[in-house]
C-alpha cells in the first residue's frame, strides 16, 4: 500500500527534502499493509486528540489492524518547523523533524504488528532506519 506523502505551503524547502528522503527510505526497509497518509505542518507543533502538544503523532487507531478499513488511511501528522534554539545547528534541527517522521511511522509498524507502542521502541528503530537511510547514497 502506497504512503500519501503531504508537504503543506510554508514548510521550508530543506525540511521537504529531509522528510521525503526518511519516507522515500522507510518505504524501501519496510512495508505498509494499510493506506498510510503522512502529512508534514508548517507550524512549530501539533495538538494531539488528548490536547497533548507534541512534534510528531501516530494516529493510534482504535482497532485490530485487519480490521482497520481498506479505504481509510492510517495517519501521520508532524510539525515541519525547525525551531531554532537547543543549542543545535539548523542541519541538526532539520534532521530532528526527520527523526520524528521514522519514530511516528515505527508506531504504524508496531500497531501494524500487534505490538505494544513503546517511545523506547520506536526511538531504537528509528535511529536504525535513519542511519541505513543515510548510508544509502541519494538519487
Ligand atoms: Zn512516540
Amino acid at each position: 500500500m502506497p504512503i500519501r506523502l503531504r508537504i503543506d505551503a510554508g514548510v521550508a524547502a530543506d525540511v521537504a527534502a529531509e522528510v521525503r528522503r526518511m519516507v522515500a527510505g522507510f518505504r524501501r526497509l519496510s512495508r505498509t499493509d494499510h493506506r498510510v497518509s503522512v502529512r508534514v505542518v508548517p507550524a512549530p507543533c501539533i495538538l494531539s486528540p488528548a490536547e497533548v502538544m507534541c512534534f510528531g503523532l501516530f494516529e493510534g487507531p482504535p482497532c485490530k489492524p485487519h480490521r482497520w478499513p481498506a479505504t481509510r488511511a492510517v495517519r501521520v501528522c508532524v510539525s515541519g518547523v525547525a525551531l531554532d534554539g537547543f543549542g543545535l545547528t539548523r542541519r541538526q534541527r532539520v534532521a530532528r523533524i526527520g527523526r520524528t517522521v521514522l519514530h511516528e511511522l515505527v508506531h504504524y509498524e508496531q500497531w501494524r504488528d500487534g505490538r505494544p507502542m513503546t517511545e523506547r521502541g520506536a526511538e531504537l528503530r528509528a535511529a536504525h532506519l535513519r542511519r541505513k537511510i543515510l548510508a544509502t547514497p541519494k538519487r
